[in-house]
């Protein structure tokens, strides 16, 4: 689905991903763990067409994306779930579902996006409560659940995640983890960026470690998981 050859990105003099490479097959969860620095956000905005590489190549169904901006990228397929959600916050829960359709509607009628918004409602019952409330006034477990249900509505081929479960309290994390799982379950692809190294490696089927901008372990999640070095520098020694 989505293949990423030999990406490098710098910002001025600083070197964010050295030759990273990687592949995201349909209809998995791939997680990506690094510590800060280790150049994760860069991927994404890199893969979003927020930055521009130097080197490297990034391809959709096979189809290179050099050149594309990120508008045509949201338009191919690609949507983002940015880190600290990015709402428009005084703009509706329901408006801000809208604009995720935006590429592939007309704006402001919702009856172009119906079947997408019941499923996104049918997720995540508490838009639905709240659709009239603004954005900025949800708490932050249901913003992040408007992030998504946003990304859901460009009906995408993959879903870029930045760290979904930053700033929020241990249950909300749960819940939003559990909403990963069950787009999985919808055959929904994913890249999944967290710190939370634990709780992705659970949900994800393989996962990259990214040090300095590369990729230095890749393998199934739960064989990565049992390696101790991973164990010891991200899972904070974790047995299980
Ligand atoms: P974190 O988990 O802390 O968010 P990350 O793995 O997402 O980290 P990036 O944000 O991609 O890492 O940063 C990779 C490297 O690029 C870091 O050294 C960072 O300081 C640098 N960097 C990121 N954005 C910029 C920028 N706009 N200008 C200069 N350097 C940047």
């Amino acid at each position: 689905m989505l293949e990423v050859e030999n990406l490098a990105v710098s910002y001025g003099s600083i070197a964010a991903l050295r030759g990273m490479s990687l592949r995201v097959d349909a209809g998995e969860i791939v997680a990506l763990i690094g510590s800060n620095g280790a150049g994760k956000s860069t991927l994404i905005k890199a893969l979003a067409g927020l930055v521009v590489p130097r080197e490297g190549d990034v391809r959709l169904h096979g189809v290179s994306l050099k050149g594309r901006a990120a508008h045509e990228r949201a338009r191919a397929g690609i949507a983002v779930v940015p880190e600290n959600r990015r709402l428009f916050g005084a703009m509706t829960v329901l408006d801000n579902l809208l604009l995720g359709a935006y590429a592939r509607s007309v704006w402001g009628r919702a009856a172009d996006c119906a079947t997408d918004l019941a499923q996104v409602f049918h997720l995540f019952p508490r838009l639905r409560e709240r659709e009239r409330q603004l954005a900025r006034t949800m708490s932050g477990g249901e913003q992040q659940m408007l992030a998504i249900g946003r990304a859901l509505m460009s009906r995408p081929q993959v879903i870029l995640m930045d760290e979904p479960s930053i700033g929020l309290a241990p249950k909300i994390v749960h819940d939003i983890f559990e909403v990963i799982r069950a787009l999985r379950e919808q055959g929904r692809t994913i890249l999944l960026v967290e710190q939370n190294a634990a709780a992705s490696l659970r949900i994800a089927d393989r996962a990259y470690v990214l040090e300095l901008g590369r990729v230095i372990i890749e393998g199934p999640a739960a064989a990565v998981w049992n390696m101790e070095s991973v164990r010891n520098l991200y899972l904070g020694g974790v047995q299980e």
